[in-house]
């Protein structure tokens, strides 16, 4: 989360204080020319509010007003209230803004009005709550009318201000003011809020207040300050709101931090044609090309540019209407820029001409911006390499394995809409879904599988559970700025937004689109890199080659500082070719098992579990033996120079057998079958025997019979890994004879062949011996017979607890550890890793994990038994090689935890092993150059 944005500045930050000290200060303005705090204190102000007083410091013109610390939010969340200090802190804050501006808040012939904005650490967009307007009530409304000419303009800022408020500090649902709103559009017989004029807003107001008092059973409050105390402390409420936390989870944000709010004097935007709003970046967020970039509205306020209610204007466009304003905006943000070492994110608003600076921040980008902007600003010399290496998130590399449309599968009738925004690269094909629900519900977790594309005019932050597990996102509104377009580049995934000519019925739960319907469950495809939507699953092509060369530029900066190496977890020489592609050094888990399922094999497989006697046991592992070593040898050779890790079987072997349940069934219902089903069932009982009918007479109950001796209650605590491989060791003896053959026959061929045989499973060091002999006495019988060697290891993976513990003993026979943390994090929870999602959600969602122990690495606890069993295996062997091959090896914080513990290497699948590569370089560099890449937070 940290590194994109990562300027060095931000090194010397401090911590959150835990506790407020007796000298904690709450409240810091800025305002004048001079602010309290400055841009590095991100912890204490929040991303937005130590902008604000480092654009104060500097000068720039930003509306005065105040920041209250994080540490209230923080004290808020402990007590449901702050403190008298905050209060007090607060109101003299309010009396120097009041006494700077000469305006009394929402007082007198000219009333302050004011913005109350939350501010995090870091960004969150639209998670959290915000309100305009604030100081406005029935009296300072008309003052506001008078002294702005306006009586539109106030009337519009006040229903604007009853609906925030209500929304947010009365909790009234947002239907509630849209009907009304939307009545009287109707009742005035326009299509547009501009339609309504001063008198029609003035019964808009009348009917707001009426509503606040049927839903919340109180007035719109008319005292200023009120207002004030109950809009902060909704702020500091929606820090907990369920879209904020799900966001939080998502970007691997600690709930602790909390958010600071924001109070600020008002510009206004919506003053009139000379007025406007609007928002940019100072390079491209998507490509990273070097060119000024975003939206704006003229009489708009800062709502209407992101929310994606109104169409946006390209920001050149500014030029035309307002020259001075463009060129001193530019100039602005390219001091900014140069200042921060970064492209920045600002916000702007213009009153009457003259310009306002709101926010600068450093700007969200896609992994392809974030590589061409560090290569960009080396080369422009704004920042050093190594300061460089940190501005790409590891995660961030996918967006360079992404997909493209394959523009020969493209006709000219597939196009559905060619008017949308590139707003996220990447093109996904999926089911359309009309909402998030829907979406989460269809894809399930089989999000991969079940790909759904997530159709909306524009989404809130509300979507963001439908946003993650959608494949893509197409919206008919909003920009380039849109909330969709915002997340999903964060999210690295393809959105095609403001699809103009797209006209979404989210009631009816229709698209409609060049004279086309489309309902839910059709097949679309989006393409986010030049914003097309095309009709049925369109196919799709590996990413561009020229790309791939600037992440090889930057890979090729941030590699040397790599010590720890990156395996991939491979089990078939296609994936393992794929992993040496994107530099895997090796395989670090080759599971055995995914090679029995083959058709050819699995008969094989079959008969061996069937076998009642170690003969014919033997008979069948003796039909397998060729089948495994051809697929050894192509995992070998595709590694030619690297190790490989071949794990002997792990799963229980009624995994490979028909379920209990189906067998009962089949024997129940057997003498009323036709003979047409009959002929089924013996295709379907093949690979066991069945050639007739008559057979399954007797074949059925047998099967049958061996199910039932082998279900386990437990299996996952049962009859697998090593002790498979005890109780049968003519498996384990098949298997390193596949081995050794294969390793010694490739070798032949000048591959260079390291086999490193893995024992699944072991907690004590007798089956770590009992199954290394047979390695050992098999490996040298192979050499005898063929007369040639190969240098291999054995060693074992520590997947359970007591393994830990007693690694000092286990590492007296095993040559080397691989921490299967899948297998340890469901061993030390004491979750079953196959069921954990009918409790992580509430888990997550309450705070009572901050995160999924399956995905990070939990530090805490299963990290420790890596730590000790890394340093205890170590005492016994010195030379102890450790690795990791459970699913954590390509997981960014994970993989820092591995490099500090001290592991040799670490697996992953192959598409992650770029991340496990930037994420290991980083850490090494990040110790090296004393940076925090800012992932142990
Ligand atoms: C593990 O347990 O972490 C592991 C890699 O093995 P598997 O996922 O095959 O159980
Ligand atoms: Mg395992």
């Amino acid at each position: 989360m940290a590194t994109t944005t990562l300027p060095n500045t931000e090194i010397m930050e401090t911590k959150p204080t835990e506790t407020k000290s007796a000298s904690t200060k709450y409240v810091y303005f800025f305002g004048g020319g001079k602010a309290d705090g400055n841009g590095k204190m991100k912890d204490v102000l929040g991303g937005k509010g130590a902008g604000l007083a480092e654009m104060t410091n500097a000068g720039l013109p930003v509306p005065p007003g105040f920041t209250i610390q994080t540490e209230a939010c923080r004290e808020y969340m402990r007590h449901n209230a702050v403190s008298k200090e905050v209060n007090r802190e607060m109101e003299e804050a309010l009396a120097k803004l009041e006494s700077l501006q000469g305006q009394k808040l929402g007082k007198g012939e000219n009333p302050l009005l004011v913005s109350v904005r939350s501010g995090a650490k870091f960004s969150m967009p639209g998670m959290m709550d915000t309100i305009l307007n604030l100081g406005l009530n029935d009296q300072s409304v008309e003052a506001l009318a008078k002294r702005a000419n306006n009586p539109r303009f106030a009337y519009d800022s006040y229903r604007r201000l009853i609906q925030m408020f209500g929304n947010v500090v009365l909790d009234i649902e947002k239907p509630v003011f849209d009907e009304i709103f939307d009545a009287k559009k109707k009742q005035k017989k326009t299509k547009f809020d501009t339609g309504l004029d001063a008198k029609a807003l003035q019964e808009v107001i009348a009917e707001y207040k009426k509503a606040v008092k049927k839903h919340a059973k109180r007035d719109f409050p008319q005292d200023a300050i009120e207002q004030l105390v109950l809009a902060r402390d909704a702020v500091f409420r929606s820090w907990n709101n369920d879209r904020a936390k799900s966001y939080r989870r998502i970007n691997n944000i600690d709930d602790m931090l909390g958010t600071a709010v924001n109070v600020q004097a008002m510009v206004f935007g919506n003053l009139g044609d000379t007025s406007g709003t609007g928002v940019g970046f100072t390079r491209n967020p998507a490509s990273g090309a070097k060119e000024f970039y975003g939206e704006f509205l003229m009489n708009a306020q800062g709502e209407d540019v992101v929310s994606g209610v109104r169409t946006p204007v390209p920001i050149f466009e500014l030029e035309k209407i307002m020259p001075d304003v463009y060129t001193q905006l530019r100039d602005i943000t390219t001091r900014l820029e140069t200042h921060y070492k970064d492209m920045q994110d600002f916000e702007f608003t213009i009153q009457d001409r003259k310009l306002y600076m709101l926010q600068t921040r450093n700007g969200k980008r896609t992994g392809l911006a974030a590589v061409r902007l560090a290569l960009q600003m080396v080369e422009e010399g704004l920042i050093k390499k190594e300061e460089a290496i940190f501005r790409v998130e590891p995660s961030q590399v996918l967006d360079f394995l992404l997909q493209r449309l394959d523009e020969k599968d493209v006709k000219p009738g597939d196009v559905l809409s060619s008017r949308g925004l590139p707003a996220s690269p990447g093109a996904a094909a999926g089911q359309i879904v009309f909402t998030a629900d829907q979406a989460v519900e269809k894809a399930g977790h089989g999000a991969t599988k079940n790909p759904v594309i997530l159709v909306r005019k524009e989404t809130t932050p509300e979507d963001i559970d439908g946003m993650e597990i959608a494949a893509a996102i197409l919206t008919s509104q909003g920009g380039m700025t849109s909330h969709a377009a915002v997340v999903t580049r964060g999210m690295g995934k393809p959105c095609v937004a403001g699809a103009g000519d797209i006209s979404v019925d989210e009631r009816k739960q229709e698209v409609r689109v060049e004279g086309k319907t489309l309902k839910e469950g059709d097949w679309i495809t989006v393409d986010g890199w030049t914003g097309r939507v095309l009709s049925g699953k369109k196919k799709l092509l590996p990413p561009d080659p020229g790309d791939l060369e600037k992440l090889r530029e930057f890979m090729g900066w941030v590699e040397p500082y790599r010590t720890m190496k990156v395996r991939a977890n491979a089990d078939i020489p296609r994936d393992a070719k794929k992993a040496r592609e994107f530099g895997a050094e090796g395989i670090g888990l080759c599971r055995t098992e995914h090679m029995f399922f083959g058709e050819q094999k699995i008969p094989h497989m079959r008969a061996m579990i069937l076998a009642d006697n170690e003969k014919d046991r033997r008979k069948a592992l003796k039909k397998l033996l060729p089948m495994q070593r051809k697929d050894f040898e192509g995992v070998f050779e595709a590694m030619d120079g690297f190790p490989v890790t071949i794990r002997t079987l792990d799963p229980p072997l009624h995994e490979f057998l028909p379920s209990r349940e189906e067998l009962m069934v089949n024997i129940a219902t057997l003498s009323s079958m036709g003979a047409k089903e009959k002929k089924e069932l013996v295709a379907k009982y093949k690979d066991y025997g069945a050639k007739a009918a008559g057979d399954l007479k007797k074949l059925l109950p047998d099967l049958l019979k061996r199910v039932e001796q082998l279900h386990e209650f437990n299996p996952m605590l049962g009859h697998r890994g090593c002790r498979l491989g005890i109780t049968y060791p003519e498996i384990t003896e098949m298997q390193a004879r596949a081995i050794f053959e294969a390793a010694v026959a490739v070798a032949k061929d000048g591959v260079k062949v390291y086999p490193e045989v893995m024992i699944p499973l072991t907690a004590t060091l007798n089956e770590m011996a009992n199954q290394a002999a047979i390695v050992n006495r098999v490996a040298k019988e192979v050499f005898k017979e063929k007369g040639r060697t190969v240098e291999y290891m054995v060693g074992t993976m520590i997947e359970l607890p007591r393994a830990a513990l007693v690694a000092d003993e286990i590492a007296k026979e095993a040559q080397f550890f691989s921490f299967g943390t899948n297998d340890l994090t469901q061993t030390t929870w004491g979750f079953s890793r196959d069921d954990v999602n009918k409790i992580l959600p509430t888990y997550l969602a309450d705070g009572i994990i901050k995160q999924d122990p399956f995905a990070v690495l939990d530090r805490e606890g299963v990290g420790q038994l890596v730590k000790m069993a890394t340093e205890r295996g170590r005492k016994t062997r010195p030379t102890l090689k450790v690795g990791i091959c459970g699913e954590h090896g390509g997981e960014p914080s994970s993989v820092e935890f591995c490099y500090q513990t001290g592991l040799n290497y670490v697996s992953c699948s192959p598409f992650r092993v770029l991340t496990a590569r930037l994420a290991a370089a980083q850490a090494a560099a990040g110790e090296k150059l004393q940076i925090d890449a800012g992932r142990t937070k």
